[in-house]
């Protein structure tokens, strides 16, 4: 059985313990010490990492009664061994961010249940957020309310104590969570505001929690999902938004509050500038037509067009195709010049050639996916030389 030093010092580091097995888990080495700094994985908080010794422990396993350390290998091979005597130092920045998440989760958690007595269903600490599962769902405006309200016990750096109890004390206290395990409790306590059973991790004072913010909620499972940071990573969770939104402002010359209504404008914008192309196009589809295949030489009675267009896109590609193979013994591979690649391989109603065995042939050769039918197929994302393509193209239009 291995003594948990992280059920009464929550702050310990490093400590010194003594090797009493070495196991295996799932393949890799893992060992039993007779008592522990390190967290294993439980109640949604994750391992702990750090050394032992030299070596490595990359993981850390709940196996009952022990916590099995996982080991890398030492570069020699040569584990730890049985008896031999070992200190423990366990990655703190990992753990003390954890920390401050699982007692930001308690935090919260009681805010929700105090304020609308809704329940925290499910807790997951995750590697950039953590998320809470509500019983019911919740406005924004009780998410912001309640946040306010963990927030002002964050500030008040209240006391956040660690008590054991036996089932029947616990059965007459008010716990927000119910034990999972049986025999005696494990509590913590965030002084006049929380009460609940958890064998996890817990800062010594809500001060040390930081600033607890809601980065999104979402209806999940006939209640509320909402995701949280806590502390540092609340800090990272600002830096990057002020890097996202001073990055925009910059290139849309606006204020911050103005950016919503600016993408929206750029989207209109886009939309309409597009429509206005495709008419155009298809306008100037026509006159191209006519000069491609009045440029295009006459072979056994068929007119072969085979011609690179610069600044069409694939829909206008294919209205020039179009436009052209509405004549009779006509044709025509068109292929434009901007990345990725496009092409169209066209041919009259009344010539044999197969235009999607043409493009098929094409793709095989330079890339890129697309199909059609025999008189007319489209293809895009070609790699190579415009000019190689159509080259290439033309040998095939016979
Ligand atoms: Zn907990």
């Amino acid at each position: 059985m291995t003594e948990r030093i992280y059920y009464t010092e929550p702050a310990r580091r490093s400590f010194d313990a003594v090797v009493t097995a070495v196991v295996e888990h799932e393949g890799a080495p893992a060992v039993v010490l007779d008592r522990t700094a390190f967290y294993p994985t439980s109640g949604g908080q994750p391992f702990d990492t750090g050394h032992l010794g030299t070596t490595d422990v990359v993981n850390t396993v709940d196996d009952g009664e022990r916590v099995l350390h996982v080991v890398s290998a030492r570069p020699r091979g040569d584990l730890l061994n049985v008896g031999e005597a070992v200190h423990g130092e366990i990655d703190w920045t990992r753990r003390f961010d954890h920390m401050q998440q699982h007692t930001g989760q308690h935090v919260l958690s009681a805010a929700f249940d105090r304020g609308l007595d809704n329940r925290t269903m499910s807790f997951h600490l995750g590697g950039e957020s953590s998320t809470i599962d509500l019983a019911r769902e919740v406005s924004a405006v009780d998410v912001e309310r309640c946040v306010d309200e963990a927030n002002r016990v964050v500030w008040e750096d209240r006391s956040v104590a660690i008590r054991f109890a036996s089932p029947e004390e616990a059965a007459r206290l008010p716990l927000r969570k119910e034990p999972v395990r049986e025999g005696p409790l494990r509590l913590i306590e965030v002084a006049d505001f929380d009460l609940s059973a958890c064998g996890g991790t817990h800062v010594a004072r809500t001060g040390e929690i930081g600033l607890i913010a809601v980065t999104a909620a979402e209806k999940f499972r006939g209640g509320s999902r909402l995701t949280f940071v806590c502390g540092g990573r609340a800090l990272r969770a600002l830096r990057g938004y002020r890097d996202a939104v001073a990055g925009s402002v910059r290139s849309l010359s606006v204020l911050p509050h103005e950016l919503p209504a600016a993408v929206e404008r750029i989207q209109a914008d886009g939309k309409q500038l597009r429509k206005t192309i495709a008419r155009l196009q298809s306008e100037l589809a026509v006159h191209a037509a006519v000069r491609l295949i009045a440029a295009s030489p006459v072979v056994d009675g068929v007119r072969r067009a085979a011609h690179v267009l610069d600044g069409w896109d694939a829909a206008g590609l294919k209205a020039v195709a179009s436009s052209m193979t509405a004549e009779s013994n006509v044709v025509a591979a068109i292929v434009g010049t901007s990345a990725p690649i496009a092409i169209v391989v066209a041919r009259s109603p009344d010539v044999a050639l197969d235009a999607n065995a043409v493009l098929q042939q094409l793709l095989k050769r330079f890339g890129g996916r697309g199909g059609g039918k025999p008189e007319l197929a489209q293809g895009a994302g070609l790699t190579g030389d415009p000019q190689e393509i159509i080259a290439a193209a033309c040998e095939l239009l016979v």
